[in-house]
């Protein structure tokens, strides 16, 4: 099988096995369920600044308070996202485009 055919052929099995593939994630899900719970409840515990800092800055956003306009490294105006230098801070936010902003945060981790 080459990659076209491979590709048409996985195509093909979704479809035809669609209700049976549903059925399958469901039951991962029902026999995961507290793993899954667990998982997020772990997450929401170690990055409970971030998430808050996240939301503080999006209902800012939301409630027209402050407005992402462009990139405080590059200028772009496309896929801005709020940068928390500080998670502990919400209020100290950066505007970065989405490049910018991973490029920023594999900086922090390199430099750990
Ligand atoms: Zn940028
Ligand atoms: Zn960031």
């Amino acid at each position: 099988m080459n990659g076209a055919e491979r590709r048409e052929y996985n195509a093909r099995y979704q479809k035809e096995n669609k209700d049976k593939l549903r059925e399958k994630k469901k039951i991962y899900k029902e026999q995961n369920k507290e793993k899954i719970n667990e998982e997020s409840k772990k997450y929401r515990k170690n990055n409970k600044n971030k998430i808050k800092a996240r939301s503080y800055s999006g209902g800012m956003e939301r409630r027209g308070k402050i407005t992402k306009q462009k990139c405080s490294l590059c200028g772009s105006k496309e896929e801005l996202e709020f940068h928390h230098p500080d998670y502990k801070k919400p209020t100290k936010h950066k505007v970065l485009c989405k490049k910018c902003h991973v490029k920023t945060h594999n900086n922090l981790r390199a430099s750990k």
